[in-house]
């Protein structure tokens, strides 16, 4: 049986923290002076960050010094600076005697992407959308999530429903692949496909694996507990070796061919869009610069004509408004409106707010 998928993007969080003092932030938030004043601990970085690498690169590359801000490092987009430092690092380190700073900096980055996630989405007191929604889950029902916050596993497990539990440990599934000999069976196989998955796509930061690339743990995470706060402590228990999050690095080069993990991510999510009933896409916009994850979306189309898929219908709730080019975007990468996509077309709804979309469906 097909069922819903939901695609969660960065908006679906925003939404979802939005009671907070400091909601999860968006890509331009990250260096908006209350973010650093919270979220960088001078103890662990070292220093102050005015002091830091990563200050050097923002105020050297980035800041507009004729902007009349009152705080010019506002607005500044991770990612771009993200893939700054990655092409640097990967193509440009000789443009610069202070290639060993970038490096430092890029680090810096990383590490702070990581604390503003684990505590701006860190045991959130009252759900506003996620637990209603996934009350309300079947079995069928997947839940693909380009946020790297725990939020929608706090979710899963306060559902307490069946297939709430059934989604949040077919993630487990995912990360450490059975590997008991058994002799396999097509219907298996069938219910498989049309089972719900959790699937964690740009990774999380309660998915660690390890550092050392020959080992089992390195392509297959460990998945903690939510409530887990500094899960890369440890060092992995199958080689030793330290461990990290596995989170897909926020840079425009990045890619889903980098482990097995992500590579089966993308393919589970193109598989369970393939045979999706509905598609909700909440927050998540599929910025040009996402490449791999527009072609995902493109693959939900049939591979021929002679067929129909199951789609019916498409609903876009994007958390600000309902703009004419997003919409315009999603519905070209899904093929709403090319009757060849899916062997009929495909009716689009529309929700301005997670609010408006709670309501009229839940
Ligand atoms: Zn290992």
């Amino acid at each position: 049986m097909a069922g819903t998928v939901y695609i969660l993007g960065a908006g679906a969080s925003r939404a979802e923290t939005l009671k907070l003092t400091l909601p999860t932030p968006l890509v331009n938030d990250f260096f908006s002076e209350q973010y650093i004043k919270k979220f960088w601990y001078d103890l662990d970085f070292g220093c102050k960050f005015t002091k830091s690498e990563l200050y050097f690169i923002l105020t050297q590359y980035f800041v507009d010094r004729g902007s009349s801000r009152d705080h010019p490092l506002e607005n500044i987009n991770i990612e771009e600076v993200y893939s700054f430092l990655h092409s640097f690092g990967n193509v440009f380190s000789g443009r610069s005697y202070r290639r060993d700073e970038f490096e430092v900096a890029r680090r810096q980055l990383h590490k702070y992407i990581i604390y503003v996630v684990r505590y701006t989405s860190w045991k959130l007191e009252r759900s506003i959308f996620l637990k209603s929604l996934c009350s309300k889950l079947n079995f069928s029902d997947s839940i693909i999530t380009f946020n790297w916050d725990t939020l929608i596993d706090q979710a899963l497990e306060e559902a307490e429903t069946k297939p709430a539990k059934e989604l949040a440990s077919s993630l487990h599934l995912s990360a450490s692949p059975e590997r008991r000999p058994r002799r396999e069976s097509d219907n298996e196989w069938v219910e498989q496909l049309h089972a719900g998955r959790l699937i964690k796509i740009h990774g999380a930061i309660n998915l660690t694996h390890c550092k050392n690339n020959s080992c089992y743990r390195h392509d297959n995470p460990y998945v903690w507990a939510h409530s887990e706060e500094s899960p890369s402590h440890w060092s992995c228990q199958e080689c030793g070796s330290p461990t990290q999050e596995m989170i897909l690095s926020p840079h425009g080069a990045k890619t889903y061919t980098t482990n097995r993990f992500f590579r089966m991510q993308a393919n589970m999510a193109a598989e369970k869009l393939s045979v999706a009933e509905k598609i909700v896409v909440i927050g998540y916009s599929f910025p040009t610069f996402d490449i791999e994850a527009r072609s995902m979306l493109r693959c939900s189309r049939l591979d021929d004509r002679y067929s129909e898929a199951w789609l019916n219908e498409v609903s876009i709730v994007d958390p600000s408004v309902v703009r004419e080019e997003h919409v315009k975007a999603i519905s070209n990468l899904i093929g709403v409106d090319n009757d060849y996509a899916h062997g009929h077309l495909v009716k689009l709804s529309l929700y301005k707010s997670v609010d408006e979309f709670m309501r009229a469906n839940f």
